[in-house]
């Protein structure tokens, strides 16, 4: 996987190419608008991380002007800003996703894995199975040993999100992004409350624990 790096704040943009060249990614960087513009639209990558305050073309300009060259590649907002306009505007223009600084960067991960999945074609997948969990994602039923769970459609929509990346600690921000379509306001408990009740219901009669909660990090679906 190719990803592209357009930061022009030199110590963020090389932490960034270290971690994600750490990651497994193939990672080139440039430190101003028209460079990324150039080889967003020369080269292929399959994700750009686009940094909003950049020298040249900002982060707006250059987001405009490769979705008006037809170019879908998914695109991942970094900026300094917080402001709801402003990722209100990220969005509007076409950004997939949007990151304040300073972030953490396994989020950042998350948030990149994320987003590479959502560009490849859906699969014909029709079942997740986890040990003895299964969930049919066409009746939109979850068994655990063979047993028939019933959950609420967030719930069911939580528990998939967290099966199809098994393994991977989930931030609550990104849960909140990607199964709410909310962005988490500090200081509100929607995440633990539904994870809750999920565990209550998915686990708590059960030897063996699937959810699990990664101290300060989130939440991770595996077989401990
Ligand atoms: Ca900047």
């Amino acid at each position: 996987m190719k990803l592209l790096v357009a930061e022009d704040e030199l110590k963020t943009g090389i932490y960034l190419q270290k971690g994600l060249t750490e990651a497994g990614f193939s990672v080139d960087r440039v430190i101003n608008g028209n460079d990324a513009l150039q080889l967003i639209l020369e080269r292929s990558y399959d994700l750009l991380i686009l940094d909003v305050m950049l020298p040249g073309l900002n982060g707006w300009d250059v987001l405009r002007k490769i979705r008006a060259a037809g170019a879908s590649v998914p695109v991942l907002f970094l900026s300094a800003r917080d402001g709801v306009e402003d990722r209100v505007k990220g969005l509007d223009l076409g950004a997939d996703d949007y990151m304040v600084k300073p972030f953490a960067f396994s989020e950042l991960l998350a948030r990149v894995r994320v987003l590479l999945r959502r560009a490849t074609p859906p699969s014909s997948q029709t079942h997740l199975t986890i040990g003895d969990l299964e969930l049919d994602l066409l009746k939109h039923q979850a068994f655990r040993g063979g047993k028939r769970i019933d959950l609420t459609a967030k719930e069911f929509s939580l528990l998939k999100f967290m099966l199809q990346h098994r393994g991977e600690v989930l931030p609550k921000s990104l849960i909140a992004s990607q199964v709410w379509n909310i962005q988490l306001e500090s200081g509100t408990n929607v995440i633990e409350v539904a994870m809750r009740r999920l565990r209550a219901k998915i686990d708590d009669r059960f030897e063996s624990k699937l959810i699990h909660t990664s101290r300060g990090m989130g939440y991770v679906i595996d077989i401990s």
